[in-house]
């Protein structure tokens, strides 16, 4: 029960919207890792791979193009603050945060266990993104709703309609 109620008054024109309005999960469609450190690395691996790849016309990245990262251990990192655009979903870039999932989720079907873990780190990141961009749980999309790709693969991508879906 909430006692906050909607009231809908006449407007003079329209708000502004806020810059972000989604977050799209991708997967890194490579390995899942057994350890922290194995997890670093692989994130350390992509860093240098984002850096040195061509984005189009020659643009470099400064860093990951993702945002926020986990694996199936329980570990997030913050790898870029969500005030920056980054260049990870093409057509949304603008308006969305990026979350990746080390893993190939094409492949790998989560056990119980993983999956309890992705859906507990979903929603400590859905959190804090909550707290400063007020954008809801139903906003988070995957990578391939925007974009002709298998990411996230069909295992997480089950696993976040089922999470997006939970009362
Ligand atoms: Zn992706």
């Amino acid at each position: 029960m909430t006692n906050i109620i909607p009231l809908s008054l006449e407007k003079n024109g329209k708000w502004t919207e806020r810059g972000i309005r989604s977050i799209v999960l991708h997967h890194t469609a490579g390995k899942v890792s057994k350890t922290q450190t194995e997890s670093i690395k692989i994130i350390r691996a992509i860093n240098e791979e984002h850096k040195r790849r061509d984005w189009g016309g020659g643009a470099k990245a400064p860093s990951i193009t993702y945002h926020f990262a986990m694996d199936l251990l329980g570990n997030i990192w913050l790898l870029n603050h969500p005030k920056y655009k980054t260049w990870h979903a093409g057509v949304a870039n603008d308006v969305s945060i990026g979350v990746v999932v080390l893993g190939n989720f094409q492949e790998h079907i989560p056990s119980d266990e993983e999956t309890e873990i992705i859906k507990k780190s979903l929603n400590e990141i859905q959190r804090w993104i909550f707290w400063r961009y007020f954008i809801p749980r139903r906003n988070w999309i995957a990578h391939r709703d925007v974009k002709k790709t298998e990411c996230c693969g069909d295992y997480l991508y089950f696993i976040l309609q089922d999470w997006k879906n939970r009362k």
